[in-house]
């Protein structure tokens, strides 16, 4: 086959299947319905010695993992904190791959630098932070911590006289690294990586899982040297925001790097009737939110974004011969890979199709969505929402027995959910008892779409109650 008759098939399949596989997903249970034998079943083989014909192994793909898939962009999945992958965002990251840029540095790719760096503006605009911010496109949420810690490590060391990207930690002063006891176990993964050991000061928090700034006053008080205080907008269960004002004014008295860990919640800044929950938010010094999560983008995508825009870069760049220095603006130099995606292109293309508004209708809409899906709910006897939900989170527990009771009711609802099939939503640990826990995040999710979860968690419970 001609090169330019194999672009074509191969491209125009992969589109094809791709359109067929959207059009089908309302329609889509949401749990992947093959087990790992099956899956063993599709994809293994002996090690490929001569190669295959590529549009063979083009439908051989689909046929191996498509019953392995599960259906996140969908409107019946709740679980963890999935967005859509909007198919604009889909389309650009096609073109991504095809153009095959080097986003690593802006002289091997000079449109991918300009993307990023209008992505750039665009989202510190639309989120409400400093404009003078420097923002790197990463993975996700939690590279994006690691960025902003890294930043924070710098500065906070730099301010005593060390230069930790030189000297390594080893013989370092002390740092005190501070969360909420209520924090992502992915900022945990971060401070691992950046030496701090995963085990920080905790400060404790209230029933929703917001930081007690009293606490951390407390905190802050009994020591002195270099802190890093890590804050929290939108908890993994609650969707609860810390006390972000207090936060700020305490760090700024104890000269500490304040840091907001907004994987989905830092959207809330893009959104005029969530501003009581962020107050204070854009006083920090550092935020992370993910590009994957509530922007719709495709896996993988978040943004690290850090006001010190030289201690940022300090903490990342990377430096050799063979790489022109630039004299504009370089994604490069903001984020912990040389090598990378050319993340710019798809979030350049979601903010266009959105805008501002767009942006935040859909947050605003969620969250409308998840006050439904709360009052649905509470009102089926034996059903408790256990969060105030100020975001898209809802936690429900089931029955009024002790703990373990009530634990075993909750993994008896998941089992039921998983086997009927019809909507997703996960178990996870609050306050001691396993919850049912459902993330609104998803862009095609409507009230009908809600009623239906509804209905089949209440049919789950009552089935559980009545010992079936
Ligand atoms: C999802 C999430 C993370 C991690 O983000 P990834 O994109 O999964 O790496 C960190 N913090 C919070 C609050 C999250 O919800």
């Amino acid at each position: 086959m001609k090169e330019g008759a194999l672009h074509r098939a191969l491209f125009e399949r992969a589109a094809t299947i791709a359109s067929e596989f959207r059009d089908g997903i309302r329609d889509r249970p949401p749990y992947a319905r093959a087990d790992t034998a099956a899956l063993q079943a599709r994809f293994d083989a002996p090690t490929p010695e001569t190669g295959d014909n590529p549009l063979d192994v083009l439908e051989a793909l689909p046929f191996a993992a498509e019953p392995g898939l599960t259906a996140t962009t969908g409107p019946r999945f709740f679980g963890w904190v999935i967005g859509a992958s909007d198919p604009i965002g889909v389309a650009a990251d096609f073109l991504t791959s095809a153009w095959g840029q080097n986003a690593g540095n802006a002289t091997c790719s000079p449109a991918a630098a300009m993307a990023e760096q209008v992505v750039a503006r665009w989202l510190l605009d639309i989120l409400r932070l400093p404009p003078t911010a420097s923002l790197g496109i990463v993975t996700g949420g939690t590279m994006a911590n690691f960025v902003c810690l890294a930043a924070a490590r710098n500065a906070v060391f730099a301010r005593v006289g060390w230069d930790v990207e030189a000297r390594g930690l080893a013989g370092a002063p002390p740092v005190r690294v501070i969360v909420g006891d209520d924090v992502h176990t992915t900022v945990l993964a971060s401070l691992r990586y950046l030496g701090f050991g995963s085990q920080p000061l905790r400060v404790p928090t209230d029933a929703q899982g917001r930081m007690r700034a009293d606490a951390l006053a407390a905190l802050l008080a009994q020591g002195a040297g270099p802190a890093i205080v890590i804050a929290q907008a939108g908890q993994i269960c609650t969707g609860a925001f810390d006390p972000f004002a207090p936060i700020a004014a305490l760090c700024r008295e104890h000269g500490a790097w304040m840091h907001v860990d907004g994987a989905f919640g830092l959207w809330a800044q893009a959104v005029p009737e969530l501003a009581p929950l962020v107050v204070g938010c854009a006083e920090a010094d550092s935020w992370s939110v993910d590009g994957h999560k509530w922007l719709q983008l495709p896996y993988d995508s978040g943004f690290a974004i850090v006001r010190d825009s030289a201690a940022h870069q300090r903490a990342m760049s990377i430096a050799a011969s063979y790489l022109p220095p630039s004299e504009t603006y370089d994604p490069g130099q903001f984020v912990p890979e040389l090598s990378r995606r050319a993340r710019g292109f798809a979030a350049w293309a979601q903010i266009r199709v959105l805008g501002r508004q767009g942006i935040a209708r859909l947050v605003a809409g969620h969250c409308a969505l998840a006050r439904q899906l709360g009052e649905r709910l509470s009102r089926e006897p034996g059903i408790a929402v256990l969060n105030d939900v100020v975001l898209n989170q809802v936690i429900a527990g089931f029955g009024d027995g002790d703990l373990a009771q009530r634990s075993e009711n909750a993994r008896a609802v998941v089992r039921r959910l998983a086997a009927w099939n019809e909507v997703l939503a996960g178990g996870a640990q609050w306050r001691g008892q396993w919850v049912l826990r459902f993330s609104i995040v998803a862009a095609p999710l409507t009230a009908p779409d809600i009623d239906r979860l509804a209905d089949v968690v209440i049919r789950a419970w009552r089935e559980v109650r009545d010992g079936g």
